[in-house]
């Protein structure tokens, strides 16, 4: 039986592995996925997450649970060595190891990619991972909670200042979701007021939300200032040394909480393997999803989703390739499965083509926008559109009961106010009070 391996178990390797348990005949192929996660994030809810309307468990979907006929491995795989056809894959606290296979799927992902701009990596975090998500939330609550015990004044301001790097989708989102989350939050806190708060986007380019048209993208920096939150176009951190903000128009201020979602690059795990990479650093791969190199197809060996420069042939896309996206990952991965059956049965591979659906997005409560060629949706149309597509996108039943049911609760009963920061510290209270043997 031939020996399939899944390298990330995210939007596209869990579909291909979702889809090869259903189109591959009992027999015809062994599938193991590796993922140093035992679960896909379906990461267009993180800053739902962020802002408490989703339980960060909801937005996860269990590898184990979900893919009966996958033999699931949780750990990173850190080395592909196609030649020989073995990959190193690395479990947390164990001894890594070399796993043979005959055919490997490649879908690791992206990760945030950051600049050189002192203070940000030790100060800022990013918004890829639900772990980053629970934390952001955790900040902003506990700062309020912090901040509530002081005078007006400059550590105050710096608790109550919270800053997003990026104005792409995930930046917007989530910079308007926190915003919403803390205008909800005033009301708990007598002795602070609105004005209390401080909300600072910082975009390098002249405007935001590029899959938006420019009259949309107006609109939401309308909105945004509406509400309070200042985006500064056309700025660029220039530092964030110990939470000092400071940027390129000579502004600066301190903030406690710094957002980094300025772009992403292919998971840098693909510098360790003897694969094909194009010059951004992504899988060099075919419209069918075959990896390629120069001198044609590299045999048995597939790519899709972040981690993959994929041909776009609808002609769309940055530079001729599909944008890194849920919306491509999902049906590449979907692909990938077909094609992967396909060839194993003798039949040919077909070529992965997509034409883009339009960009939905929720900007905080009540608020979204959506674009789809010319026509726009803003507001509350627009916000419910966000949550009826997302809520039933996100895989599985299960799944989807949870977060409507979660959006329904907290319709009724308001999102929870509550920062569990301290679980960072699990055994504090136990070891506070423990007694100790006599010295
Ligand atoms: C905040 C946010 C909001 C977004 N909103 C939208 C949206 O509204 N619409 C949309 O279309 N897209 C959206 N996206 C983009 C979308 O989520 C990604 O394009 C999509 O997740 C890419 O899928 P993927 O399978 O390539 O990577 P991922 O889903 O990131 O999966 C990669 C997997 O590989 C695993 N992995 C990493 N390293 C290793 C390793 N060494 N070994 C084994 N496994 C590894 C990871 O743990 C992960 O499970 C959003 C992204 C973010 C961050």
């Amino acid at each position: 039986m031939p020996k399939i391996l899944i390298v990330g178990g995210g939007y596209a390797g869990f579909y291909t592995a979702r889809k090869l348990e259903k189109w591959l005949r009992r027999g015809e192929a062994e599938v193991t996925m590796v993922d140093p996660r035992p679960y896909m994030t379906y990461q267009p809810f993180l800053p739902e997450v962020a802002a408490g309307s989703i339980e960060p468990r909801h937005a996860v979907v269990a590898h184990r649970r979900h893919l009966k006929r996958t033999r699931v491995i949780t750990a990173s795989v850190t080395g592909i060595n196609h030649a020989e056809k073995k990959a190193t894959v690395s479990p947390e606290g164990a001894e890594p190891y070399e796993l043979d296979y005959d055919i490997i799927i490649v879908t690791a992902g992206s990760v945030s990619r950051t600049f050189p701009i002192p203070g940000v990596a030790d100060e800022a975090i990013g918004m890829k991972n639900i772990e980053e998500a629970i934390a952001v939330r955790d900040r902003l609550i506990t700062n309020f909670d912090r901040a509530a015990n002081l005078p007006p004044g400059p550590e105050r301001d710096r608790l109550l200042t919270f800053v997003v790097v990026g104005g792409g989708f995930a930046g917007i989102e989530t910079f308007g979701e926190l915003r919403s989350l803390a205008s909800y939050l005033i009301r708990h806190y007598p002795n602070l007021s609105f004005e209390d708060t401080h909300f600072h986007l910082i975009e390098a380019m002249g405007r935001i939300m590029p899959e938006v048209s420019l009259e949309t993208s107006h609109w939401v920096l309308k909105n945004l200032a509406q509400r309070g939150a200042q985006v500064h176009l056309d700025t660029q951190l220039v530092s964030a040394v110990d939470g000092r903000i400071e940027l390129s128009t000579g502004e600066s201020f301190e903030s406690d909480t710094i957002v980094w979602t300025a772009g992403v690059m292919a998971n840098p795990v693909l510098r360790n393997t003897d694969l094909p990479l194009e010059e951004r650093g992504r899988l060099r791969v075919q419209a069918d999803l075959k990896v390629i190199n120069d001198n044609g197809v590299v045999p048995d060996a597939w790519g899709a989703g972040d981690v993959s420069a994929v041909p776009d042939l609808t002609g769309g896309g940055v530079g001729g390739f599909c944008v890194p996206n849920a919306q491509h990952a999902v049906r590449q991965g979907k692909r990938l499965a077909r094609n992967v059956v396909a060839e194993l049965r003798g039949d040919a591979p077909v070529d992965y083509f997509h034409k883009n659906q339009g960009a939905v997005a929720g900007i905080g409560l009540y608020e979204g926008v959506f674009q789809s060629g010319r026509l726009a949706v803003k507001g509350l149309p627009a916000w419910v559109m966000h949550r009826g597509y997302h809520g039933l996108a996100i895989p599985m039943w299960e799944r989807k009961v949870r977060v409507f049911g979660n959006w329904i609760v907290n319709f009724l009963f308001r999102r929870d106010v509550v920062s569990l920061e301290d679980r960072i510290t699990p055994r504090a209270a136990f070891e506070e009070f423990a007694s100790r043997p006599k010295a």
